[in-house]
């Protein structure tokens, strides 16, 4: 869908230096100031996972931004990923490695449910780290990684190479 690829790289904006030296944040914001753009975003999302995915797991928080939407448009039950400290027990965790340091992520127990094919969604995919993360937590449930999509992947941190133990297929609309 070259079309919606082109106006996306021309929507999201790319802030140098944020939110560190060297680093070139993508902004997705814009894509919210065009209803239709954004609609466009969700129905190519969604015909990626469509038939193929019981439940959709997003990442906080921009994951979320398009996971809800994704889960409404197949209607099928979307579950948060949180960070640590934010849920109510019972919840499963996963830690995993940043940068400098580490993070931790969280998902109620309960919600996806034993064997549950399960679309891991969050807005762009980096180094992999947390995705990789929150594809251990619907492990930990019982319930099979079926998909991971994204709006946009960073090919130079190699995030496609971490999650090829999964052996499923990687969705992202743009790539830089
Ligand atoms: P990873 O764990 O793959 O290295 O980093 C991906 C996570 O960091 C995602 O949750 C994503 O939202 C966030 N992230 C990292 N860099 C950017 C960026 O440039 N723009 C946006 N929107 N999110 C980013």
């Amino acid at each position: 869908n070259s079309e919606l690829v082109q106006r996306l790289e021309e929507t999201i904006e790319n802030i140098p230096d944020f939110p560190k030296p060297g680093i070139q944040f993508k902004d997705i914001t814009p894509i919210f100031l065009d209803p239709k753009l954004y609609e466009e975003v969700i129905a190519d999302l969604a015909n990626f996972s469509r038939g193929k995915v019981d439940a959709v797991c997003g990442i906080e928080s921009r994951g979320y931004l398009f996971g809800i939407a994704i889960a409404v448009a197949l209607e099928v039950p979307f579950i948060l990923i949180r960070k640590k400290g934010k849920l109510p027990p019972p919840f499963v965790s996963e830690k995993y490695d940043l940068e400098y340091g580490s993070a931790e992520i969280e998902m109620r127990i309960g919600q996806l449910k034993p064997g549950q094919r399960v679309l891991v969604h969050d807005d762009l995919l980096a180094t992999g780290g947390t995705t990789e993360a929150a594809a251990k937590l619907v492990e930990k449930q019982g319930a099979k990684v079926a998909q991971f999509s994204f709006l946009i992947g960073l090919k130079d941190l190699l995030g496609e190479q971490k999650l090829a133990q999964f052996k499923v297929p990687v969705h992202s609309i743009l790539e830089y």
